[in-house]
């Protein structure tokens, strides 16, 4: 059913990059003898996901959304797509995405950009607006996404679809292709909170792959989705996200949702963060600086794209290297790389790198000093609801503006969660945002229930 709505509605949303139509079939057919030869199977085995395209799928095409490495095949799994195997989720394909998840509105793809179900004339959010845009378009009930300021909440804003970061090292990096090391998370992206739980569950858990996995017990995140209780609960407003700058209706949507959960039985208290002012600016230099470094990789030689330099008989290397790069990254990628390796260079390291990782300590204690006030904390996810198309593809500051409220979970590692608060004034989605503190994922979940 999934396929054959992925065929109908597809061409106009352009959420997919790769259709897996023949394994999809073959992992669900698998799934129905063992089930009738009386096997054990997972409670999701057959459930089909769609998997964001910056995660490696062995014998699958993964480009990260990128042109350096189209037609590359990964010869392995990501350590959470194992897992989803080993659980008989049948993989659909690959989503579209920001290039090597560098944007908000999947407009920065190579492969052309996504569409907003709601409005196709609209964007679905970034960088992972494909994955957002299957699940919101029903060509998917599950998929995978990325977060590293924003990309799995901000598309779930927007789209009017859940989207869930959990704490950063709750699900293994192992496969994910890196954009920013210490601020990358995978997690869920769903109809429902309930969905969300399950899902998080079959992909979290402790990795040997990757060093910065957490080794101790899943949080109980479905048991608290089932239970959705927020008695007694206190609930943290940032005074610093709460308002200015935000659209009205995504303000009243907010303040709606905040009553609710007062009606059952939360009290609200409101909490200030000061440094969050910030955490643009730092995030802005401690991403890039991480990106230039990790995406030294793509050289041409390894893999991906390579393009001999015009007009010169026997290139260098070097040559290879630069016109490869030159014509595989877009300019997201490049302005990027430019700005990460300026921050991290001899002279200017301590100026800019050295000074946002000191930012970077102040919001986590920001973090720390709310969260003895407040169970979770909570802000309107994204200051607007989805815009045009082309609207602020030319003004790069405009869309660095729309993770304001994302960005401070992804610095302090903490898990973050947006989920539907109804429709604005304009009749588009709005997303509520509720962060809990560093393996307290539960909670976010249990106030997203209470809300659905
Ligand atoms: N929109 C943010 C950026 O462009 C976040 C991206 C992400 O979370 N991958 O960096």
């Amino acid at each position: 059913a999934h396929l054959d709505r992925i065929a109908a509605v597809d061409g106009d949303v352009h959420a997919f990059l790769h259709v897996n139509t023949s394994e999809a079939l073959a992992a669900a057919k698998q799934v129905d003898e063992d089930r009738s030869a009386g096997k054990p199977v997972h409670a999701l085995a057959g459930v089909p996901v769609a998997v964001k395209d910056v995660v490696t799928t062995k014998g699958q095409p993964t480009t990260a959304g990128s042109k350096i490495l189209e037609g590359w095949v990964p010869p392995y799994d990501a350590s959470l797509v194992t897992r989803l195997r080993a659980a008989g989720m049948p993989l659909l394909g690959k989503t579209n995405m920001d290039e090597f998840a560098m944007g908000s509105s999947t407009e920065h793809s190579a492969y052309g950009p996504t569409h907003n179900p709601w409005d196709l004339e609209r964007i679905p959010g970034g960088s992972g607006g494909g994955s957002a845009a299957a699940v919101a378009a029903f060509e998917a009930p599950l998929a995978v996404g990325t977060d590293t300021g924003g990309s799995i909440r901000q598309p779930a804003s927007v789209t009017g679809t859940v989207g869930s970061k959990p704490t950063y090292g709750g699900i293994s990096r192992y496969g994910l292709i890196a954009m920013a090391s210490s601020l990358d998370q995978a997690g869920p992206c769903t109809r429902s909170v309930l969905d969300a739980a399950l899902f998080h569950e079959v992909m979290a858990g402790h990795d040997p792959m990757d060093s910065t996995s957490i080794d101790a017990p899943v949080p109980p995140v479905v048991d608290a989705a089932r239970r959705g209780d927020v008695k007694g609960m206190k609930i943290g407003i940032i005074s610093q996200l709460d308002g200015e700058g935000y659209q009205p209706g995504v303000k009243a949507r907010f303040d709606e949702a905040v009553a609710a959960l007062t009606d059952a039985g939360a009290e609200v208290v409101t909490v200030s963060c000061p440094s969050f002012e910030q955490a643009l600016a730092a995030y802005y230099l401690v991403m890039p600086s991480e990106v230039s470094s990790n995406l030294a990789k793509f050289d041409a030689m390894r893999y991906g794209l390579r393009v001999a330099p015009e007009g010169v008989d026997a290139p260098s290397a070097e040559q290879v290297m630069a016109a490869s790069r030159e014509a595989g990254f877009g300019n997201e990628v490049k302005r990027r790389i430019i700005l990460g390796t300026y921050a991290l260079s001899s002279g200017y390291y301590d100026a800019y790198y050295g000074q946002a990782q000191k930012v970077r300590t102040l919001i986590a204690r920001d973090f720390a000093r709310a969260f003895e006030s407040a169970d979770v904390l909570v802000s309107p996810t994204s200051p607007t609801t989805a815009f045009k198309l082309g609207e602020k593809l030319e003004d790069p500051m405009a869309m660095y503006l729309n993770d304001v409220a994302t960005i401070p979970a992804n610095l302090a590692g903490l898990p973050g969660m947006s989920l539907p608060a109804g429709l604005s004034d304009d009749g588009l989605p709005v997303g509520f945002q509720i962060l809990a503190p560093a393996t307290k994922d539960e909670r976010m979940y249990g106030v997203g229930a209470a809300l659905e």
